[in-house]
């Protein structure tokens, strides 16, 4: 009697494999190979895809290819090789020289080839370097992203993309295995106009992390303490988490480079002034952080904002 309804579960089943097994057919490839971008694509390959790797730092690439995934010579070559070219790459020019760039990707288009921008660039070059692919056939998606380095090696990160809807349903199954949260936002550009917002909201909050315990430090409180007390209460957050036990123990490296959160609060401003929007808070952490670089600190994570903090109060917090 109840033999039918487990044969019908075991062809559902079946043809779930099977869809799963074709969706891993598609061959990725992926370029920038940083602190972002190495963890993502071991996570690509661990899930079973295939991957043609390529960063402009070649040495970068090795781990990768000890693992089992391709190099290529060039951008071009890397969409020669792929269905799906990620780029996890830093600035507006930077995604340009390697997707329009003499070597770029557009040169390797063919039927079918899906670029995502992974990388969190301006929203208006986004939606030019779309056009162009258009022009040439090729879908693009842009799918910035939230949860920093530790993110991109648990693979929780939360990713916000812009483009075409089938092409986003294509994809969904690639996002998924670099993210917990995949949330489509519209045409393209919307992904980059999202991650802008998430940045706000992320350098306003080092600022008040840096504010809390220059307070606590100078009034004599054992941070640790206080750390645990407040991450237990409303104030709690990711930067909070994150970032104070490394101010504290003056653990700097990055993470999330400085010079990155200031290219990004720089394409915050320049996108609020093109759309008349005053933005106080962000002109203010801006500067902050401009202090900071002018210290040499540029290459340091975002941790480093409490220098600044540090000698406007003439004392440190540890
Ligand atoms: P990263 O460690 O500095 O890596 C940047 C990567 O881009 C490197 O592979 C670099 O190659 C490559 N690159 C830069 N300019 C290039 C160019 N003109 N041509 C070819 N390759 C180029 O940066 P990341 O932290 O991985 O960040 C990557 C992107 O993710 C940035 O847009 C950043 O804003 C965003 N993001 C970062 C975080 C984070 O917590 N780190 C979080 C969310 C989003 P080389 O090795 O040759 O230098």
């Amino acid at each position: 009697m109840q033999k039918e309804p487990i044969k019908t579960l075991k062809t559902c089943l079946a043809f779930m494999v099977l869809v799963i097994n074709h969706m891993k057919n598609e061959k990725i490839g992926f370029i920038g190979l940083g602190v972002m971008g190495k963890p993502m694509a071991v996570n690509l390959l661990n899930a079973g895809y295939k991957l043609t790797v390529w960063n402009r730092t070649r040495s970068k690439m090795d781990d990768l290819l000890a693992m089992g995934a391709s190099g290529a010579e060039s951008p071009k070559e890397v969409a020669e090789k792929s269905d799906v070219v990620i780029t996890m790459v830093s600035d507006s020019s930077d995604v340009e020289e390697v997707v329009l760039g003499p070597q770029g990707v557009i040169y390797g288009a063919h039927e079918g080839l899906v670029l995502i921008d992974m990388s969190t660039i301006s929203p208006t070059v986004t939606q030019k370097i779309a056009q162009e692919l258009y022009a040439k056939g090729v879908k693009m998606l842009d799918a910035p992203v939230s949860g920093g380095e530790i993110g991109a090696k648990q693979a929780t990160l939360s990713i916000m993309v812009g483009g075409p809807k089938e092409t986003f349903d294509r994809c969904l199954p690639i996002l998924q295995v670099l993210g917990k949260k995949v949330t489509h936002m519209g045409s393209n550009g919307m992904g980059q106009t999202t991650k802008l917002c998430n940045q706000i909201i992320c350098a306003l909050n080092i600022q008040a992390v840096c504010e809390g315990l220059m307070l606590g430090a100078k009034a004599g409180l054992d941070l640790k303490k206080l750390l645990d007390v407040v991450t237990a209460g409303a104030a709690s957050s990711w930067m909070l988490s994150n970032l104070g036990p490394k101010m504290i123990e003056r653990d700097m490296r990055p993470g999330f480079k400085i010079k990155h959160q200031q290219k990004d609060l720089k394409l915050v401003l320049s996108f609020a002034a093109e759309i008349g929007l005053p933005l106080p808070g962000t002109a203010l952490v801006q500067q902050m952080l401009r202090a900071v670089e002018a210290e040499g600190l540029g290459e340091q994570g975002t941790q480093a904002a409490i220098v600044t903090m540090e000698k406007l109060a003439g004392k440190k917090i540890s």
